[in-house]
């Protein structure tokens, strides 16, 4: 007899998700969460059109709603910096996600701690199937079996389950038990993080760029913006150095309709350094473990996935549990199907989010000519728009030819041919791509 049907190491937006979906199905599921209370760090508040979707199917979409700001398109302006004067504005451009054939044809800013709250309350009420056990921590395997530390009084249980699934991002006890491989990557660029408020009518996404500066600006509900600054590898103390000034100049010269709501800003304890890394594990599979969200792929922050990775993790793997319990015996074999889905696809948008990231990492005049021109030719040529858009979106896949590639860089002219919604539907996942174990051809 075993305690649970799956246990589930880490309660971030991975390890949730996971929860709300096998308990609302009848899975018997625990959680295993080390803080105690909300973390304090900034992480990930943009969510993609797929996992929106998915979020729905949970019935967790009309709460996000109500606690999220929604926008449909991302502006990107290039500024010229002049010495003594205001810099002027050298290119505009519009990533727009209105023109996805989709119900879900935006995405939406919340807070990462509200978004885990509405999932934790999900997940309670299917208190029958759900187990939440925090603060606690997975310490290792014993014997097959999860060893669990109680944080309060630092006594040990042992936990069994058909299934165990390391979800506890970044450094994961589970992935070092499984023995995979991985090899990370680093940047040349750091980013600063804050929220500050912001004027109401500043409702859309909106990238600032000049040679040497990046500014992202995503708007978050209740007047709130969150607020991501490049800057060099190493350079965090120095800028620290520079006082609080050095930000408020910095941001009123890259966006003048924030300068009086940076000003708000009183300290650098506000905000927090957030180091870019990038590793994808060799398997996401062994025996009965598997590993979901952070803990199998960190991507760069720039196409904002992490956090749409891991929802969309949960959500095959768990859709394969619920298939998997339905069986008439635990067959550990079928885990395979969950890597044969989305390990390709996370390598997809980790190799996507990398390509945007070298876009901003060099401050060569004429590597911005080409950054330009990409942003441009990508708005104005109806196929790239729609690739770049359903791309990132997670709602389907349409890779980039050559031919793309060329018309991106300026070779060759831009097409005027429209994209029809037919095909544009054609490159959406369908149903047997995200659980092709349904088909019943398994092997
Ligand atoms: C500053 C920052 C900004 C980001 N911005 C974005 C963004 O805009 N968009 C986006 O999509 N992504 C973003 N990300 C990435 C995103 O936050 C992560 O990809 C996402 O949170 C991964 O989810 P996860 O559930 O896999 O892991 P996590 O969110 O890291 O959750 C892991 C959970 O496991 C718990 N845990 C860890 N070890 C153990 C253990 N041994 N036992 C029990 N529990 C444990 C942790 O306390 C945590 O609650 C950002 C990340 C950071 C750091």
């Amino acid at each position: 007899m075993k305690d649970t049907d799956v246990l589930v190491h880490g309660g971030g937006v991975g390890g949730l998700a996971l929860a709300v979906k096998l308990a609302s199905n009848g899975v018997d599921v625990a959680v295993v969460e080390q803080l105690k209370a909300e973390s304090p760090s900034y992480k990930g508040e943009l969510l993609q059109p797929k996992t929106l979707q998915l979020l729905d199917a949970l019935g967790l979409l009309d709460e996000i709603l109500k606690h999220g700001h929604t926008f449909d398109a991302i502006e990107f302006n290039e500024l010229e910096r002049r010495e003594n004067d205001e810099p002027i504005h050298i290119g505009n451009s519009k990533m727009d996600y209105s023109l996805l054939f989709s119900p879900y044809n935006y995405a939406l800013m919340i807070p990462h701690e509200k978004l885990k709250k509405i999932m934790l309350d999900k997940a309670r009420e299917y208190s029958d199937h759900f187990t939440y056990i925090q603060p606690a921590r997975f310490v290792g395997f014993e014997e097959g079996v999860a060893q669990i530390k109680y944080t309060y009084d630092k006594t040990y249980e042992k936990m069994s389950a058909h299934i165990y699934v390391g979800a506890e991002g970044r450094n994961s006890p589970t992935r070092n038990a499984m023995g995979v491989h991985s090899e990370s990557k680093t940047y040349n660029h750091h980013f600063l993080t804050v929220t500050i408020p912001r004027p109401p009518e500043f409702q859309k996404g909106k990238i600032v760029t000049t040679n040497h500066r990046f500014l992202g600006l995503f708007p978050l509900p209740n007047e709130k913006i969150r607020t991501v600054f490049l800057i060099k590898a190493g350079a965090y103390k120095a800028l620290k150095q520079e006082g609080i000034e050095y930000i408020h100049q910095a941001y009123k010269e890259l966006c003048p309709e924030l300068g009086d709501y940076v000003t708000q800003l009183q300290s650098w304890k506000d905000i927090q350094l957030m180091i870019p890394t990038m590793y994808h594990v060799d398997h996401y599979v062994s025996d009965n473990i598997a590993l979901i969200g952070d803990a199998a792929h960190a991507v760069h922050p720039m196409a904002g996935e992490g956090m749409n990775l891991a929802i969309q993790d949960a959500d095959v793997l768990g859709q394969l549990i619920v298939w998997m319990k339905q069986q008439p015996t635990w067959d550990m074999s079928h885990l395979q199907w969950y890597e044969k889905v989305r390990r390709p696809r996370a390598q997809f948008l980790l190799e996507l989010s990398h390509l945007s990231a070298l876009a901003y990492s060099f401050p060569y005049r004429w590597w911005r000519q080409v950054r330009m021109k990409s942003i441009v030719q990508m708005e104005k040529d109806p196929v790239l728009h729609v690739k770049q858009m359903l791309n990132i979106s997670g709602l389907g896949r349409w890779d980039n030819t050559i031919l793309d590639r060329a018309i991106q860089i300026g070779i060759l002219p831009k097409r005027n041919k429209a994209i029809n919604e037919e095909e544009q539907l054609s490159y959406f996942f369908e149903r047997t791509e995200d659980y092709p174990w349904e088909k019943g051809e398994i092997e």
